[in-house]
């Protein structure tokens, strides 16, 4: 047993903990050393049949519809309440299955607490509409529930990702099968405990582990579903979607990225170094959102990568439980694909100011946090999603250069503009095409703002109060007097 780590996990199906249905298993290996840590049951197509029945079946019972809406917030604040019981374990998880830092898996807990409470409170606020229609008429609108909600989820950041759709999902009545991700899946199950303790009814969560050609694609294909939730990469996405027009099932598409940040000649240069550091090397650069290209206008291109590549050189990579800045890439798979991205970067004519390579003499997957410059809008390192510590920087000279190049790939997640004039933060937000625009602090924004893509980085909105429309279908109530 790794650090106390639990060395075997059933999947949660029905209110039960049960062994998968042909009683194989999926190791869990720690990225940091290549070390299995851990067994979980290997959820097959009959126990997403399983989940999919007992969600159905709690659904039809009507427990979580027939109640005070403010009942089902109070059983949300009741789970964060019971998930704050477990964050040690949780912190530790995330450190060995997920490849994070301690401190990274804390936060993870206090990020999910956040989402929780902050569904909570809009359990009883999703309001319709009244319609006049003329003496003679009541109309008014009210929010139905999908049904059973089925939910994909990335093994990158498992918890806050799955326990959003989960708070959104319930608050607003569904019931739901959440296929949680094979490389990581650890995390979710002490959110299923949590759940368990806080007296969530049987099969009104269902979490099951399991490979994603095998049981992720069952629970999309499956006839019983109303709803997806997917977030992960654009490939998986398309087969997902193949699966849900069959069926004619509504989907919130959480998709990949390659987000821009516009640097404007006037910005402050020290924030924004810092800035873009944390945006990139953060869980080495595997975050959807991270900020993966660098738009840099060419009168300070040379003094912001010199302030960028002396932040990142002195980051320590490592293992997070022993305290590094910045832990390994989820598997060595993973590790070859970025180091390849990298070696096409370098064949097209790009320069590693910074890293380029995997960190030699080390037993996990750790890649050198990188920087390129010499970057053109048209290479592969520009258009490519590497999901690792990777920076590209290209210059401009002009704001509409600029923007061709931040608009010019295929994704549209999230963006950055820094500037000390507020006109042309707005001019330049308002043409950036993008979910998200963040004005001189990557990130800025939170659990209240809505998130979500445009182009092929998806289409729906997880966070905030926008997230809560994803789970709802309209439904007119016109009455005749
Ligand atoms: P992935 O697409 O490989 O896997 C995502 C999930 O889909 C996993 O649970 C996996 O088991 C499952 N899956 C795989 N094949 C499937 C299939 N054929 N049918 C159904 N399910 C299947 O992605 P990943 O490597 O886990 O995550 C990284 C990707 O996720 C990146 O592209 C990243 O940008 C994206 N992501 C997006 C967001 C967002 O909010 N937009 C958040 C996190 C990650």
């Amino acid at each position: 047993m790794a650090d106390g780590i639990r060395p075997f996990w059933r999947n949660w199906i029905g209110g039960a903990w049960v062994e998968g249905g042909d009683r194989t298993t999926i190791p869990v290996t720690d990225p940091a050393t290549g070390e299995v840590i851990a067994e979980v049951a290997r959820g097959t197509p009959a126990d997403i049949d399983r989940a999919v029945r007992a969600a159905r079946a709690c659904f039809d019972s009507r427990i979580l519809r027939d109640v005070r809406p403010h009942r089902r917030g109070d059983l949300m604040l009741k789970v964060a309440e019971e998930l704050g019981k477990a964050a040690d374990e949780i912190a530790v998880v995330e450190c060995r299955d997920n490849g994070k830092t301690l401190a990274n898996g804390r936060n993870e807990v206090t990020l999910t607490q956040r989402y929780l409470t902050y569904y909570a409170g809009l359990a009883d606020k999703l309001e319709g509409r009244q319609i006049p229609l003329g003496d003679g008429y009541v109309d008014y609108t009210v929010h139905d529930p999908f049904g059973v909600s089925a939910q994909i989820v990335p093994w990158n950041g498992p918890l806050p990702v799955g326990a959003r759709s989960i708070a959104c999902a319930l608050v607003t009545g569904n019931t739901v099968v959440l296929k949680s991700p094979e490389d990581s899946p650890l995390s979710l199950f002490l959110l299923a405990e949590a759940c368990e303790r806080a007296g969530v009814p049987p099969g009104a969560v269902n979490i099951v582990c399991g490979y994603g050609a095998e049981a992720g694609a069952a629970l999309a294909a499956h006839p019983d579903i109303d709803h997806i939730v997917f977030t992960g990469s654009l490939e998986t996405g398309k087969s997902v979607l193949r699966a849900a027009a069959e069926r004619v099932i509504p989907c919130v598409m959480e998709l990949g990225g390659k987000s821009g940040a516009i640097i404007h000649a006037d910005a402050d240069l020290d924030r924004t170094a810092a800035s873009a550091v944390r945006g990139i090397f953060t869980h080495a650069g595997q975050i959807c959102s991270a900020g993966s290209r660098l738009i840099v206008h060419r009168s300070v291109h040379d003094d912001l990568v010199a302030r960028i590549v002396k932040l990142a050189s002195v980051r320590t990579v490592g293992s997070g439980i022993d305290g590094c800045d910045m832990g390994p890439l989820i598997s060595a798979r993973q590790l070859a694909r970025v180091e390849a991205l990298c070696a096409s970067g370098i064949a097209e004519g790009a320069t590693p100011v910074l890293g380029g390579a995997r960190v030699p003499g080390l037993a996990g997957h750790f890649m050198a946090p990188t920087i390129f410059t010499g970057v053109r809008p048209d290479m592969r390192i520009a258009q490519e999603e590497f999901f690792g510590p990777v920076l590209v920087v290209l210059p401009f000279d002009t704001p509409e250069e600029a923007v061709a190049i931040a608009n010019g790939t295929p994704y549209g997640l999230a963006a950055g503009v820094y500037t000390r004039d507020l006109k042309l933060a707005h001019w330049t937000a308002d043409r950036l095409v993008a979910g998200q625009v963040y004005v001189n602090e990557w990130w800025a924004g939170g659990v209240e703002t809505p998130f979500g893509g445009m182009k092929r980085s998806g289409y729906g909105r997880e966070k905030g109060q926008e997230a809560l429309l994803g789970y709802v279908q309209t439904k007119n109530v016109g009455i005749r007097l």
